[in-house]
C-alpha cells in the first residue's frame, strides 16, 4: 500500500468513524464556520474537562475531508492544554500550507498528517482547516486564547 492510499484510508475512517462527534451542554466557547466553495459546515466547541483539559464538542456536515479533520482535531486534542492545541493547530496550518511540500511530524500530528496529501489541492486545503479555524474562533470566544498568540 502506498503512501496516498494510506492517507486516504485514514481520512475514510474518520468520516465514517468520527471520534468525539456532538455537541457539549455547557461550552465554554462555540464557533461556527462554513466553507462556501464546497459547503462544508463545522460547530466547534470548547470547555475545560474536570482536570482543566480541553473538552471539545463538535457537530457539521460537508464532504469527507472537512468531516474527517473535525475528528482527527479532537482526537488529538481531547483532554489536552490550550498551549498543546495551539503547536498542534500551527504545525496542521503550516502542513497544510507546505502546497505537499511539507515534512509532516508524526509525533506532533498524528493521524493529521493524513492530509498532507490534500495540500496539493489549494480547493480542498480550505476543507481541512475548516475545523482547525473554528477551534482557534472557539478558544478565543471562551477565554482561553487571545488572538494573534503564539505558543
Ligand atoms: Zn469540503
Amino acid at each position: 500500500m502506498d503512501l496516498e492510499s494510506l492517507y486516504q484510508d485514514i481520512i475514510l475512517d474518520h468520516y465514517k468513524h468520527p471520534r468525539g462527534r456532538g455537541l457539549l451542554e455547557h461550552p465554554l466557547g462555540s464557533a461556527f464556520h462554513v466553507n462556501p466553495t464546497c459547503g462544508d459546515e463545522i460547530t466547534m466547541q470548547v470547555a475545560r474537562d474536570a482536570d482543566g483539559g480541553l473538552e471539545l464538542g463538535y457537530d457539521g456536515q460537508g464532504c469527507s475531508i472537512s468531516q474527517a479533520s473535525a475528528s482527527v482535531l479532537v482526537e488529538l486534542l481531547e483532554g489536552g492544554t490550550v498551549e498543546h492545541s495551539e503547536a498542534v493547530r500551527l504545525a496542521f496550518v503550516a502542513l497544510m500550507h507546505a502546497q505537499g511540500a511539507g515534512e509532516p511530524d508524526e509525533e506532533v500530528l498524528g493521524d493529521a498528517i493524513a492530509f498532507a496529501g490534500v495540500a496539493k489541492f489549494p480547493a480542498r486545503v480550505k476543507c481541512a482547516l475548516l475545523a482547525w479555524m473554528a477551534l482557534q474562533d472557539a478558544e478565543i470566544q471562551a477565554g482561553l486564547l487571545t488572538t494573534g498568540e503564539q505558543p
